[in-house]
C-alpha cells in the first residue's frame, strides 16, 4: 500500500457536475483519485474520466515551453503580412518539424517551424502583434476565446483584458455550441439562465422530465441520483430523446421524437394540460403574463398533429402531458438535444412554458434544469467571457451597467463598448480582411467543437496573427503563431462553478509541469505589457498575488459572487446567488419572484430542422459524446482511457443497416453536403430508424466535418443535433490510421 505524501482536495476537469476529487500526491506524480463521501455533489462516486483520466497531466506531448514560429524571432516585422498569407500552405509543418527534432533527426529551417523560447520574448511578441493590429484596425479586428475547462479567474482577467484594454465585447466562449439556446430562452422567459434548481433534489420530485440528454455518458453521477431517485423514491421517470438512452430502462414514458421536432412534442403537451385543465391557475395568475396570447399559440398542437411530425404516438404524448401535470413536484432536465439546433431557443421555451403552465419551479424537487456540459461554463459565463454580458449577465448595451464596470476598472467615462460583441461562430466568420484580424484562443479547439470544420479551417487560415493557450498543440494550435504553454487543474489554485451554480475550489496538487502557468498569471502579464504599449492604464490593475483576490474583484460588482470567499467554500462550496458575506447560498431560485418579475409565455411555432432528410441524403446524423471521452479529445486521447474506446463508431439501426447492406464493423463513407469521414459501424437499437449517431471525440473522422452551420437566429448556436448524411460501404484501406492520426494530429 503506497502512503501518499498529501491528499489534496479538488474539483474534477470534466463534465459540469463538479465532482470532487482527492488527487493522492507521491513523489510528484498523482498516483490515484479517489472520491470523497463528504461531497455533497458526489457522494463518493465517480465515473470513469474521473477516476483515471488525469494522467494527460504527464503525457510527453504536452507542451511546457512556449514557442514562437521561428518567422516571428527572425524577420522583419514588415514580412509579417506575406508570412500569414503562406500559412494555409502547410500548417502543420511546423508541427511536423517540431516532431522531427524531439525525435532527434536535423531538420532543414523554415518559417513555419515552432521555436522554443522564454515567456518574456513569447509575450513581448504576442503583445507587440496585438497592439500593431490594434492601432492599426482598431477593437472590432480584435477577438478572444476564453475557456470552459479554465477557472473563473482565468476567464475573468481574459475578458477583462479584452474590454478594458482592447474596447470590444468580441469575446465568447463554448457555451454558444452547448447550451446557448437554453440561455437565451430562459433569459427571455424568466431572465436568467443557470439551472433553477440541485440535481441532488431529484430525489424529492415525484415525476422527472430528461430530454435531449443522455445523461448517463454525458452527467453519469446525475443520472446515478436519477436511477436512485427512481428505484428508492418512486420518481417516476418520463424520457423523450431520439436514442434509446439507458435511462429509457428506468422510464415509465419514453417519447422517442424525430431529432429537431421538440417544439411540436412539448407544445403538444402543454396543448393537453390546457385543454384537459390541469393548469395550476393560480401560479398563471400571480406568476406569469402573456397567457391569453400563448395559449392561441397552442391551439393547433394536437397530440396528432405532433404525432405527424415527430413520429410519438399521440398516446403517448397525453400520458406524458397528464404524468407531468398532475405531479405534486415535476422537474425537467435538459441537454443539448434541446439546445443545439437551430430552433435551440425555441425548443427550450417549449419547456419553460410546462413549468409556467403547471407551477413547477420555485420549490425543491422541480425547476428547469438544463444540464451544463463542461467542468466550468456555468462559471466562464457567470464571469463574462460572453459577448453580450458583463460579469453578472449584465448586458454591454446598457449604460448603468457598463459604467459600472468604468468605475471598477477606472475606464474613463464611455470608454467600455456598448457594441454588443461577436460569437465565437461569427468570430471565425469575420476573420478576413476590415473583420477580426487576431484571436487569441484560452483553452478551447474550435478545429474540433465548431460545425463544418472545413469552413473552420478556412476562417482560422485568413486570421493574420492567432495565439493558442493550452496544455496541447491541438487540431487548432497547428494554425497559431505563438503557442503559450498553461498549467492544468491540478496545477492551480482557484474556483470552478458547477451545472447547479455551486462555486468550488480547485486546489494545486502539483506545480505546474515545466515551465507552465495558470491561465490567469500568464494573461495578467500579457495584459500589463498590452497597457504598456497602448500608454493606457487600467488602475484595478493586473498585480494579483493570489486568484482569490479576482474574485473578489469581480464580486464587487457581480453581486451573485458577493458573499463568496475562499474561506467560506473552503469545505463545501455555495450556490449562488450570495448576495452577503453571512448568506447560505441559494440551493433552489424563483421561490417568490423571478429575476424579470412575472414568468413569460413566449409563442413558438414549429420550424423544420434546416436540412431534412431527402432522396440524395436519407438519414440524419446526430451527434454527441461518448462516456470515455470529452469532447474534442484534447484531453482524453492523452489519457489511457483512450484505450477504452480507441476509434469512432456510427450507430445505425438494424433496419436501415439491412437495406444499406451494412454489417457490424464493416467499414462504412458517411457523407453529408460539407464533407465525409471513414469509420465503422456499430448496429444498434440503441438509436432509431433513419437517426444514425456518432460522437464529437475524434479528429480522424471529426463528426462536425458533417455538421450544419445554420444558426439559431437569437442565441446563435449551430444545429448540431440534425444534418442530413448518406451511407455507403467503404474498404477497409479508406478507414483512418488511428495510430499515425491521433499523434500526428498533436503536432
Ligand atoms: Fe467528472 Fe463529470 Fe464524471 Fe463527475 S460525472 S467524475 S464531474 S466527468
Amino acid at each position: 500500500m503506497i502512503r501518499p505524501d498529501r491528499v489534496v482536495r479538488t474539483v474534477c476537469p470534466y463534465c459540469g457536475v463538479g465532482c470532487n476529487l482527492d488527487l493522492h500526491v507521491k513523489d510528484g506524480l498523482i498516483y490515484r483519485v479517489t472520491a470523497p463521501f463528504d461531497s455533497p455533489v458526489n457522494r463518493g462516486n465517480l465515473c470513469v474520466k474521473g477516476r483515471f483520466g488525469y494522467d494527460f497531466i504527464f503525457h510527453p506531448e504536452r507542451i511546457t515551453t512556449p514557442m514562437a514560429r521561428r518567422y516571428l524571432l527572425e524577420d522583419d516585422p514588415g514580412t509579417l503580412t506575406r508570412r500569414w498569407r503562406e500559412r494555409h500552405r502547410a500548417p502543420e509543418l511546423g508541427a511536423a518539424s517540431l516532431q522531427a527534432r524531439r525525435n532527434g533527426a536535423t531538420v532543414h529551417p523554415t518559417p513555419w517551424d515552432w521555436v522554443e523560447t522564454d515567456w518574456d520574448t513569447a509575450l513581448d511578441i504576442v503583445a507587440d502583434h496585438l497592439v500593431r493590429i490594434y492601432h492599426r484596425d482598431g477593437p472590432d479586428a480584435m477577438a478572444a476565446y476564453g475557456s470552459a475547462k479554465a477557472l473563473n479567474e482565468d476567464n475573468y482577467v481574459l475578458q477583462k483584458m479584452i474590454r478594458a484594454l482592447f474596447r470590444t465585447n468580441n469575446i465568447d466562449h463554448c457555451t454558444r455550441l452547448c447550451h446557448a439556446g437554453s440561455v437565451a430562452a430562459l433569459q427571455l422567459s424568466l431572465g436568467t439562465s443557470a439551472m433553477s434548481n440541485t440535481a441532488a433534489q431529484v430525489k424529492q420530485a415525484d415525476v422527472l422530465l430528461v430530454t435531449g440528454s443522455n445523461t448517463s455518458e454525458n452527467h453519469p453521477i446525475i443520472a446515478l441520483q436519477i436511477k436512485e431517485a427512481v428505484r428508492k423514491h418512486g420518481t417516476r421517470l418520463i424520457v423523450a430523446d431520439p436514442r434509446r438512452i439507458e435511462l429509457v430502462d428506468f422510464a415509465e414514458i419514453w417519447l422517442p421524437l424525430r431529432p429537431g421536432t421538440n417544439v411540436p412534442l412539448f407544445s403538444a403537451m402543454a396543448h393537453v394540460i390546457v385543454k384537459e385543465n390541469l393548469v395550476n391557475w393560480d401560479f398563471v395568475r400571480t406568476r406569469t403574463e402573456c397567457f391569453e396570447e400563448y395559449v392561441q399559440s397552442l391551439e393547433k398542437f394536437t397530440p396528432e398533429y405532433a404525432e405527424g411530425i415527430c413520429g410519438v404516438p399521440a398516446e403517448d404524448i397525453r400520458r406524458a402531458a397528464r404524468l407531468y401535470a398532475t405531479a405534486r413536484n415535476g422537474m425537467i432536465m435538459w441537454g443539448m438535444g434541446i439546445s443545439q439546433l437551430s430552433t435551440g431557443t425555441a425548443s427550450a421555451l417549449t419547456l419553460v412554458h410546462l413549468a409556467l403552465l403547471t407551477g413547477h419551479i420555485g420549490r425543491d424537487g422541480t425547476g428547469l434544469n438544463p444540464l451544463r456540459g463542461q467542468n466550468n461554463v456555468q462559471g466562464s459565463s457567470d464571469v463574462g467571457v460572453m459577448p453580450f454580458h458583463y460579469p453578472g449577465y449584465m448586458r454591454v448595451d446598457r449604460e448603468e451597467n457598463a459604467r459600472q464596470w468604468e468605475q471598477l476598472w477606472n475606464v474613463e467615462p464611455g470608454g467600455l463598448s456598448r457594441k454588443l460583441g461577436l460569437t465565437t461562430t461569427e468570430i471565425l466568420s469575420h476573420a478576413h480582411e476590415g473583420g477580426v484580424r487576431a484571436l487569441f484562443i484560452m483553452g478551447e479547439n474550435p478545429m474540433m467543437s465548431e460545425p463544418n470544420l472545413e469552413k473552420t479551417r478556412h476562417h482560422l487560415e485568413q486570421l493574420e496573427f492567432l495565439v493558442v493557450q493550452d496544455l496541447f498543440l491541438n487540431e487548432t494550435g497547428v494554425y497559431a503563431d505563438v503557442f503559450l504553454p498553461a498549467a492544468s487543474f491540478a496545477e492551480k489554485d482557484g474556483t470552478f462553478t458547477n451545472t447547479d451554480r455551486r462555486v468550488q475550489r480547485v486546489r494545486a496538487a502539483l506545480p505546474p509541469h515545466g515551465q507552465s502557468r495558470p491561465d490567469w498569471q500568464i494573461v495578467c502579464d500579457l495584459a500589463k505589457r498590452i497597457e504598456a504599449r497602448l500608454g493606457r492604464r487600467v488602475s484595478a490593475g493586473w498585480d494579483y498575488t493570489h486568484p482569490e483576490q479576482i474574485l473578489r474583484e469581480m464580486a464587487q460588482v457581480n453581486t451573485d459572487y458577493a458573499g463568496i470567499t475562499y474561506e467560506r467554500i473552503e469545505k463545501v462550496g455555495l450556490q449562488y446567488p450570495v448576495p452577503t458575506l453571512d448568506h447560505p447560498g441559494t440551493p433552489t431560485l424563483f421561490t417568490e419572484t423571478f429575476p424579470r418579475g412575472r414568468g413569460r409565455f413566449v409563442p413558438v411555432d414549429y420550424v423544420p430542422v434546416a436540412e431534412p432528410p431527402d432522396d440524395e441524403y436519407p438519414l440524419t446524423l446526430t451527434t454527441g459524446r461518448v462516456l470515455e471521452h470529452w469532447h474534442g479529445g484534447t484531453l482524453t486521447r492523452h489519457s489511457l482511457i483512450d484505450e477504452l474506446y480507441p476509434e469512432p463508431w456510427l450507430e445505425i439501426h438494424p433496419v436501415d443497416a439491412e437495406l444499406l447492406g451494412i454489417r457490424e464493423g464493416d467499414p462504412i463513407r458517411v457523407e453529408s453536403r460539407r464533407g465525409k469521414v471513414v469509420v465503422r459501424a456499430h448496429v444498434t437499437e440503441k438509436t432509431t430508424p433513419g437517426v444514425v449517431f456518432l460522437s464529437m471525440h475524434f479528429a480522424e473522422a471529426a463528426a462536425n466535418l458533417l455538421t450544419n452551420d445554420v444558426l439559431d437566429p437569437q442565441a446563435k448556436i449551430p444545429e448540431f443535433k440534425a444534418c442530413a448524411v448518406r451511407i455507403e460501404r467503404a474498404s477497409e484501406a479508406e478507414l483512418p490510421r488511428v495510430d499515425v492520426v491521433v499523434h500526428r494530429g498533436r503536432y
